[in-house]
């Protein structure tokens, strides 16, 4: 009868310990955010203003119409600006 007891012990601990190691194993993975969004931003897209293709993360945002626009530098940023605002 002790013995029934004692296997019933273990497998309760090892349930717990499988819990516990699942548990880690989700917070792991968490920790892990931003890898596929630096590979994303790492694409080469096109600057509406001059047209010259560069690395979007190097881009400088601008938010037009309601669309992310993203250009080489700022100075073509402000001339697409001005450019717009003329019409
Ligand atoms: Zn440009």
């Amino acid at each position: 009868m002790l013995r029934l007891i004692l296997i019933i012990g273990i497998i309760y601990v090892v349930i717990k310990i499988r819990k516990v190691l699942k548990k880690l194993n989700e917070s792991k993975n968490q920790n892990f955010p931003g890898t596929e969004n630096a590979r994303i931003d790492d694409v080469m897209i096109k600057d509406p203003f001059c047209e010259i293709y560069f690395p979007k993360r190097e881009g400088h945002h601008l938010k037009y119409d309601g669309k992310d626009l993203y250009f080489c530098s700022s100075t073509c940023r402000e001339k697409f600006i001005a450019g717009r605002s003329e019409k």
